[in-house]
């Protein structure tokens, strides 16, 4: 989308069960100057449950609050906030988009800026709109030793910010706006319903005999079901490359590699991994490897016992097939 397409400055409303993070004012504050610059409205987004105070927000300086209503929203689910944060920006089409660096702050923004293919400069401490009413993010950089001054030519240009680095917006109870209720995208089957079928009943991922992991060949989290069934006919836990974490598909708990755990099982299932070193650094000591890609020349059969060549979406159901008939 060009530039001239995309108006106002969005800031996303953080909440904690329905009580609004105080770093949501200082966004607004902030917000309320940049768009006061650029003769543009301020509007603001909030995924909460029913009765949030959203007039707050009004008080606070928002010309505009988007509210996508729903009691899911209860709990910090970042892929769920993220489907309807990007679908909400599509439709809203701010200049800029506004996010606390908070926790979760930091984990949605890089997952919904990637969605809309912007970019995102991550923990600005400081936002400025230069004479030719660009916006410019500035954030330390080399260990705080120099200030990056960085404008983006992606639209809306995003930014998480530090907490506590601006002043709360003022509140004023006199102020008017209007409220926007959308309605939310809630996936029949969420994610966190499919992580608690699949979590491996307290076991260390370490400890297990049996690991089926799965990669990038994984397309929804939903299929995770399927190594799960798998998993759990041999007595085993499931495992997953970065890719997979990354993508929020599944917690760090699970992750095998360099930078996860390091595992030795009697058996390692790799399903849709390719065999990155870092994937390997985790799981090459593992008694017998059997790996299932649709790419012959994946590096992951340089290290298996056996391989297979094909779609684990066809290969998988056949292990289980077999293994419940014997
Ligand atoms: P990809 O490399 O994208 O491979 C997906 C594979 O799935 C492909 O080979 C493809 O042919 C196959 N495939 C696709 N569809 C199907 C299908 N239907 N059936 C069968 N096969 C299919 N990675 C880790 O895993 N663990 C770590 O701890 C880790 N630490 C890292 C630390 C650092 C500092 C860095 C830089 C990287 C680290 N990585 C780690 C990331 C690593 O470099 C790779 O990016 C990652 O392992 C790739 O994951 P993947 O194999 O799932 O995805």
């Amino acid at each position: 989308m060009t530039e001239k397409a995309h108006k106002g400055v969005l800031v996303y409303a953080e909440h904690n069960k329905g009580i609004i993070h105080k770093v949501s004012y200082e966004l607004l504050g902030k917000g309320r100057e940049l768009a006061e610059k650029l003769g543009a409205p301020l509007y603001a987004i909030i995924l909460g449950p029913k009765d949030i105070d959203i007039k707050e927000l009004i008080y606070r300086g928002a010309d505009k609050v988007f509210y996508i209503e729903d009691d899911v929203f209860n709990k910090p689910e970042e892929m769920l906030y993220k489907i309807n944060l990007v679908e909400a920006i599509k439709d809203i089409k701010p200049e800029i988009c506004l996010i606390g660096a908070t926790t979760f702050g930091r984990s949605l923004a890089p997952r919904v800026a990637s969605a809309l293919g912007t970019g995102l400069t991550a923990d600005c401490t400081e936002l400025e709109i230069d004479d030719s009413d660009k916006l410019i993010q500035i954030r330390p950089a080399f260990s705080d030793n120099i200030l990056a001054h960085i404008h983006t030519v992606t639209y809306p240009q995003m930014a998480t910010i530090r907490y506590k680095e601006f002043f709360e917006a003022k509140r004023d109870i006199n102020r008017e706006g209007e409220i926007v209720k959308k309605q939310g995208i809630i996936p029949e089957t969420r994610l966190v319903e499919i992580l608690e079928e699949i979590k491996g009943d307290g076991i260390d991922i370490t400890e297990a005999e049996v690991v089926v992991a799965g990669g990038r060949g994984i397309k929804t989290p939903e299929d995770l079901k399927l190594l799960k069934e798998l998993a759990d006919l041999l007595g085993g836990m499931i495992g997953a490359s970065r890719d997979l974490v990354d993508q929020g598909y599944i917690s760090s708990d699970y992750q095998v590699g360099y930078s996860g755990h390091r595992v030795k099982p009697k058996l390692y299932i790799a399903c849709g991994i390719s065999g990155a070193p870092q994937h390997l650094a985790g799981m090459r000591d593992s008694e017998l490897i059997i790996a299932i890609n649709t790419d012959p020349s994946a590096p992951i059969f340089n290290i298996a016992d056996y391989g297979i060549v094909g779609d684990l979406y066809e290969v998988v159901p056949m292990f289980i097939e077999k293994l419940k008939r014997q």
